[in-house]
C-alpha cells in the first residue's frame, strides 16, 4: 500500500509529492528536487499503516 506526502524542498522550497511504501515502515532515503535537482534526505514516520510525519535534510 502506497500514500503521498509533500515535503518541501530544503534549497529551493519547491513543494515535492513523494509516493511511500507503508509496508516498509517508517523509512529514511534520498530523493532529488524536480526543480533544482540537488538530493535531500527524507525521514517519513510511518504508525499504524499511516504517514503520521515526515522531516527533509538538506
Ligand atoms: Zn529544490
Amino acid at each position: 500500500m502506497q500514500e503521498c506526502e509533500h515535503v518541501f524542498c530544503p534549497y529551493c522550497g519547491q513543494q515535492q509529492e513523494l509516493s511511500i511504501d507503508l509496508s516498509a515502515g517508517t523509512q529514511r532515503f534520498t530523493t532529488d528536487c524536480e526543480v533544482c535537482c540537488r538530493p535531500f534526505d527524507v525521514d517519513v514516520d510511518v504508525r499504524d499503516g499511516g504517514i503520521s510525519g515526515s522531516e527533509v535534510y538538506g
